[in-house]
């Protein structure tokens, strides 16, 4: 089944200089990538990505975590697509708690959990389709993926846009 999924170097990954290390072990499951960026998250997409868990004690540093509170302000944002995307990359990445992750994945072999109890494990990787379509929806237009994945429309809009001077 060909699929796409949301993947996202956290905060931490990047502070830790471990982005061509985790881009090397994601070429290894043989994907394609078809879209990149660089963003600093707001709080308002933190919040509307880790929507579902809000009533989670943990959700205030989580949403801190995310922004790059406690690191560089930045996240790597990209879509993998190709056959069972979410569940390659999601066995690469490893468990959700880095104690409990293989040693070999991503989150084994460079997460950590912070003495206020936050799993920083390094790497965000969509649960399941439907996480996927919402999340990379939530974080791309579509011209930003080069390829067709969800459906789209043309719409008219008058809209201030930043413009090279
Ligand atoms: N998280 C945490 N403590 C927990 C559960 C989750 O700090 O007990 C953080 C962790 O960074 C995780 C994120 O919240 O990656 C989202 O949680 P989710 O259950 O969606 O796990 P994931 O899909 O990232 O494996
Ligand atoms: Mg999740």
């Amino acid at each position: 089944m060909i699929q796409q999924t949301l993947v996202l170097i956290k905060p931490d990954g990047l502070q830790k200089s471990l982005t061509g290390n985790i881009l090397t072990r994601l070429s290894e499951t043989r994907l394609d990538i078809v879209a990149a960026k660089v963003v600093r998250v707001s709080r308002e997409l933190a919040e509307k990505h880790y929507c579902h868990l809000k009533d989670k004690p943990f959700f205030e540093d989580l949403i801190r975590y995310i922004c790059g509170e406690f690191h560089k302000r930045k996240v790597m944002a990209m879509v993998y697509y190709g056959e069972n995307a979410i569940e390659k990359v999601r066995k690469l990445a490893g468990a959700t708690n880095p104690e409990e992750a293989e040693a070999v994945s991503i989150r084994g072999a460079y997460g950590r959990i912070t003495t206020t109890g936050v799993y920083e494990n390094v790497i965000h990787c969509s649960n399941n389709e439907k996480e996927a379509e919402r999340e990379i929806k939530l974080w791309f237009n579509p011209e930003e993926i080069i390829v067709d994945i969800y459906p789209t429309k043309v719409v008219k809009r008058e809209i201030e846009q930043r413009v090279w001077a």
